[in-house]
């Protein structure tokens, strides 16, 4: 039965990865554009969509080639290098063109122009770029922003994205804030207790990326760009984007009560723009991975325990056990975080592939060497002359273990599973990584529009907490059971 085990898990691996190599095979025309939904009013998230100026462009022109687009959502970092390595078509992300990044990607005719500024807080005594040495200032990571208050003023704080920085100003733990001009008129149309800087730092242009060898698709897309520009469509989608945001209402709250103030949070985080729909649709996502990771785990962690237990009571199958123990070191030995990334961006990195199947099979991965491991403990416990009575009555090695050890060893353990499943459900939080709207990223949308800490913060916690009581309480009850049957 072990051998068959073994045969089982490998068939399961190839029509997996046929699945997958199915999935990345359709085919489309298709235009994937990379991008980080942060930077209103180029773009962001709203609802289930991302929208602003630049997804409305490239939807814009690639309907005129005949492509559908496809958006995806990344730090900023990684999509100049998403065009790069063929993971996306293109990138549309505000960026800015610089001789650094010309050397690593095509650059479209540029479509807009762009500074970089400072905010701070309308009462900050920092007046002019001089008075920021010394000062915390925020950028976000990787942009000219960043390039630029590095190389002339200090290192700065880096922020994975720009309401972060300006979430960290607003709760005083930043003294000012350099980030491009549209964007940051934005923020401030949105909280008026910010205010910009006059003084402009740089002078830029906006294009959109390419990957060098795409030329056929570079000539194309500015073909399109330069009609749009001359016909005044570019000027109009801009426009439109760019308006829509001026007019949005400030929240900042000046001399409320503490219970006015909070209301008025629940209000602004949860119910207006219908915010709690995020929390609900990335607790279904979160609960999606948790469940079918779980049972990959168990579906790993089966035979791999078998084939350990095997492997060590009858020193048999030494490639096998070989094998097990490489996986169970590596994957216990790394962060899960830096497994997901490496099989989204390594494994799976030219593949077109969805990326809740990616953290279905990361996690799945990651929970089945601890799932093994549990297993196996159950396994080791159940002793000895069990197996030797097994076989003296007359029973193969696979009839005692499947008839006998197992089921045993299995009782033995639920409870440990039971733990390690909802250690699984907590560690999916880190999804996000891979841009996926689980729980703890919709907190962080959230975050992102409203510039609030604490309510999306603490919402996401008790979500996670009240599915960890109930499944703890769930896991008492058959504990208790099992004890009765005893
Ligand atoms: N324009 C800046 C850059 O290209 C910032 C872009 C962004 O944050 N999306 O670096």
């Amino acid at each position: 039965m072990v051998k068959h085990l073994y045969l089982w898990t490998v068939a399961v691996a190839a029509a997996a990865m046929l699945l997958i190599c199915g999935c990345g095979r359709e085919q489309s025309k298709k235009l994937i554009m990379a991008t980080n939904a942060a930077f209103p009013p180029y773009e962001y998230v709203e609802g289930k969509e991302i929208d602003g100026i630049d997804p409305a462009i490239i939807r814009a022109i690639g309907g005129k080639l005949g492509y559908t687009v496809e958006i995806h959502d990344m730090s900023f970092e990684s999509v100049i290098a998403a065009v790069q390595t063929g993971k996306a078509d293109i990138a549309a992300a505000g960026i800015t063109i610089t001789p650094e990044r010309k050397k690593q990607v095509a650059f479209t005719l540029p479509y807009m122009i762009a500074e970089q500024v400072i905010i701070v807080m309308g009462k900050s005594p920092i007046k002019r770029s001089q008075d920021l040495k010394g000062k915390r200032i925020g950028v976000q990571h990787g942009t000219t922003g960043d390039t630029f208050v590095t190389a002339n003023i200090q290192e700065p704080e880096r922020f994975t994205n720009a309401p972060l920085a300006v979430q960290a100003l607003l709760a005083g733990k930043l003294d000012a804030v350099v980030i491009d001009s549209e964007p940051a008129s934005v923020f401030i149309a949105q909280r008026h207790d910010l205010v910009r800087l006059k003084e402009a730092l740089t002078y830029e242009e906006y294009a959109f990326a390419i990957n060098r060898e795409n030329s056929a698709l570079l000539k194309d897309f500015n073909a399109e760009l330069q009609k749009m520009i001359d016909s005044g469509e570019l000027k109009r989608i801009i426009d439109h984007y760019k308006e829509s945001h001026a007019s949005e209402q400030s929240s900042g709250s000046v001399n409320q009560s503490f219970a006015g103030r909070l209301k008025e949070s629940f209000y602004l985080n949860f119910v207006k723009e219908q915010r709690w729909m995020y929390l609900v649709r990335g607790f279904a996502v979160t609960l999606e991975i948790t469940f079918f990771a779980v049972l990959l785990g168990i579906g790993i962690g089966f035979p791999v325990a078998v084939i350990r237990s095997a492997a060590d009571q009858t020193g048999r199958f030494k490639l096998p056990d070989l094998c097990c123990r490489c996986y169970l070191t590596v994957i216990r030995g790394t962060p899960v975080v830096v497994q997901l990334l490496i099989i989204y961006f390594v494994i799976f990195g030219a593949v077109n592939i969805d990326k809740t199947l990616v953290a279905v099979i990361a996690f799945g991965i990651n929970s089945g060497a601890y799932v093994a491991e549990i297993i196996r403990s159950g396994i080791m416990s159940i002793d000895r002359g069990q197996m030797e009575a097994g076989r003296s009555l007359g029973l193969s090695y696979t009839q005692t273990m499947s008839l006998v050890i197992l089921p045993q060893a299995l009782k033995n353990v639920l409870p440990a599973l039971g733990n390690e499943f909802i250690v699984l459900l907590k560690e999916t939080s880190v999804a996000g990584y891979i841009a996926l709207q689980d729980l703890t990223k919709a907190g962080d949308i959230i975050r992102s529009q409203t510039y609030d800490a604490f309510m999306p913060l603490v919402a996401v916690a008790l979500i996670y907490l009240t599915v960890v009581l109930i499944l703890t309480g769930l896991l008492g009850r058959l504990e208790k059971r099992l004890k009765k049957n005893e």
